[in-house]
């Protein structure tokens, strides 16, 4: 039997907000517990929730962003459950009418675009977190986080693989960040997901029953989560059983998912209007000045980079992937005078590998964007050849000093003066003239050893193209 494995993501971006989404306290992360935990944020009784109108924004940004529908009306609800980081007995979400409709999110994987379906993303508030280490049978409750502005966008069960739920994710990720409607950071828990997993026969319509895997915060993490469950899932089928819906934790360090509890259905929740809220009425002149403000986004970003930059696909989509590395690019290209194609290769070569060795994000890279215009400029310029710019970019990485600093302290100016590589050319072929004679004979690879000798008697120096020219012209 072939199966088809059916994949889902709902995913929790924390919304950059200042203050929390009902109340006046700070998000700042890593502040000692407890610290940032206001009346709302702890529920003491008779406090009432103020909405954050800066949250509604970031969630509309996002909505124009995958042009989903926006919807004019929405309403908060109570969702009723009972654990000690959520004080009020309940979460204010978003239900039956949510901020953000209908949309689409273009995907790009090895077998081509897909368009993936986006269900709705709506508006709640996060929890607090329970802490185990350190209290000794106990368990200590940390609110700082309780009331954080978080959109949750829900995916229609439209992905077929952990390839396509990890490319829509990213596509997602990249998406937030460039809205900057989140910081994204995964490690902090900005940018996390729950993967609901289900298989079936091949070409059957119907749903197979889906497992939900809470909380995974890395993409390699749902790459390993989804793949361990379907097969578990194929497993269990194929020897007699049965797939119960449940909630699953995926286990990092064993790399497999495990039963933590039967699934709730909506109706176990209690939803209900809050009546403490009143219904989020947007107009349309706070829509469109949203509007008005996004900015060029991914795809339409990678497209003029190949028009107007005259670059490949795969460098175009490489270089858009994220905001910081698209704008340091285009930065170096408004200040040198070398060619687009070039500064690509730097950014997505050397760049690449030095941020990549020394675990560096581009807003912390060692050579900013004036340094390697600079660079490239005397490549184009023919100062220095770009085998020695290679070097430079090192130097450069590595100390405080200017491009032309370095060139001239360490004497690595290109010879381009067409008689004094003449003179080395003509001493070179002087003293081998065994290998003068192989090659008139017709042994063509012995002009590679030539090249070569004048490379060594010049240190790297002597312009290559020249170098060529002169070979061929004296030994015609
Ligand atoms: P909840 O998980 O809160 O009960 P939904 O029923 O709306 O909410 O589903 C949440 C997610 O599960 C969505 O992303 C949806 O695409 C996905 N999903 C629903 N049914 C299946 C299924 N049979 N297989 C895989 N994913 C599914
Ligand atoms: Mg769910």
């Amino acid at each position: 039997m072939e199966w088809e494995a059916v994949v889902g993501l709902e995913v929790h971006v924390q919304l950059r907000t200042k203050s929390k989404i009902f109340g006046g306290a700070s998000t700042a992360y890593g502040a000692e517990p407890n610290t940032q935990a206001c009346d709302v944020s702890v529920a003491l009784p008779g406090v009432l929730p103020v909405m954050n109108r800066e949250a509604a924004r970031l969630a509309v940004k996002f909505g124009l962003g995958i042009g989903a529908l926006i919807n004019r009306r929405s309403i908060f609800a109570r969702k009723n459950y009972f654990y000690p980081d959520l004080p009020k007995g309940y979460q204010i979400s978003q239900y039956e009418a949510p901020i953000v409709g209908r949309g689409t999110l273009q995907i790009e994987t090895q077998t081509g675009t897909r368009n993936i379906g986006i269900t709705r993303a709506h508006l709640e508030e996060d929890a607090g977190k329970s802490l185990h280490e350190d209290f000794h049978g106990m368990t200590g409750i940390d609110l700082n986080r309780a009331g954080t502005a978080l959109l949750e966008i829900v995916s229609e069960p439209d992905l077929r693989s952990s390839a396509e739920a990890v490319a829509y994710l990213k596509t997602l990720h990249a998406l937030v960040r460039y809205l900057d409607i989140s910081d994204g950071n995964m490690q902090e828990g900005s940018f996390r997901c729950d993967a609901n997993v289900s298989v079936r026969p091949k070409g059957q319509d119907a749903l197979g029953t889906r497992a939900e895997i809470k909380n995974i915060n890395s993409f390699r993490f749902v790459e390993k989560a989804v793949d361990f469950e379907i097969e578990r899932q194929i497993d269990r089928i194929e020897n007699g059983g049965k797939v119960v819906q449940e909630t699953r934790l995926y286990d990092p360090d064993r790399d497999e998912t495990r039963s933590m509890r039967s699934k709730e259905e909506a109706h176990d929740y209690r939803y209900f209007p809050d009546p403490d809220l009143p219904a989020l009425v947007l107009d349309e002149s706070f829509i469109e000045k949203v509007r008005s403000e996004l900015p060029e986004l991914p795809r339409a970003r990678k497209a003029r980079f190949e028009s107007e930059y005259g670059l490949s696909r795969s460098d175009a989509a490489q270089l858009t992937r994220d905001r910081q590395t698209a704008d340091y690019f285009e930065r170096v290209c408004s200040k040198t005078s070398a060619n687009p194609k070039v500064a690509a290769n730097w950014v997505l070569g050397e760049l690449a590998s030095a941020l990549n060795h020394h675990n560096l994000e581009i807003a912390d890279t060692r050579v900013d964007s004036t340094g390697l215009a600079k660079l490239l400029d005397r490549v184009a310029d023919h100062t220095i050849s770009g085998k020695t710019a290679k070097d430079v970019f090192l130097l450069l990485w590595n100390s405080d000093q200017s491009v032309d600093r370095i060139i001239e302290d360490r004497g690595l100016k290109q010879i381009t003066d067409n008689a004094e590589i003449e003179a080395v050319v003509a001493g070179v072929l002087c003293d081998h003239q065994a290998q003068v004679r192989q090659y008139r004979e017709g042994n063509q690879r012995v002009f590679g050893f030539f090249v070569g000798q004048v490379m060594k008697r010049t240190r790297g120096k002597a312009n290559p193209k020249q170098v060529n020219e002169l070979l061929h012209e004296k030994l015609k």
